[in-house]
């Protein structure tokens, strides 16, 4: 869960996101997390992991993260000319950190894979490559060393990956600015 509010601040500044308003990165980092509403009908409402709406289903799709973005983009920026330069950018700046959100999950080592093309396509994937443990979907476990486990294979495989990324933005543009 950290990880995905980290990628989604670390994706903004490297978007060059800077000057944006507090609900900007309120928003990016709800985001972040927002598919993993679909762990509250499994729990609450006895919908199976499996099924459409279970975890990583329709929630953790790229269809989804485009509803979910459009929404944001039209209502929460009213400031913002619709259509221009800027409301793309930040329309798709929502819909890469939703999106993210389902291609982290796959690259974890247990669990169900992700459905990225649900609704159209019920097929579930993951990455070739799975560095990352399945987070623990209860919040004990989660606190317990399991949880801690986690995080560290998370700091390693994605924190430091995109920080190094990010130096590498940021040298750019320095560079730039420089001439
Ligand atoms: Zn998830």
């Amino acid at each position: 869960m950290f990880t995905h509010i980290f990628v989604a601040g670390v994706f903004g500044k490297a978007c060059g996101f800077f000057g944006m308003p507090a609900r900007f990165w309120l928003l990016a980092a709800f985001c972040s997390v927002l598919p993993d509403v679909d762990i509250v009908g499994y729990y609450y409402f006895g919908i199976k992991y499996g099924s459409m709406f279970g975890h990583r289903g329709f929630f953790h799709s790229l269809f989804f993260a485009f509803l979910v973005s459009s929404v944001t983009a039209l209502l929460a920026f009213p400031t913002i000319k619709r259509f221009s330069k800027k409301w793309w950018g930040i329309f798709g700046f929502f819909f890469m950190v939703i999106a993210s959100h389902g291609f982290l999950d796959s690259m974890t080592d247990k669990g169900m894979g992700v459905g990225f093309f649900m609704p159209f396509d019920n097929t579930r994937y993951f990455m070739p490559w799975r560095p990352i443990y399945a987070s623990p979907m209860s919040i004990q476990k989660f606190f317990s060393g399991a949880g801690i486990d986690v995080l560290v294979r998370e700091i390693i495989w994605v924190w430091i990956p995109m920080l190094l990324i990010y130096s590498g933005v940021w040298w750019v543009r320095k560079r730039k600015r420089n001439g």
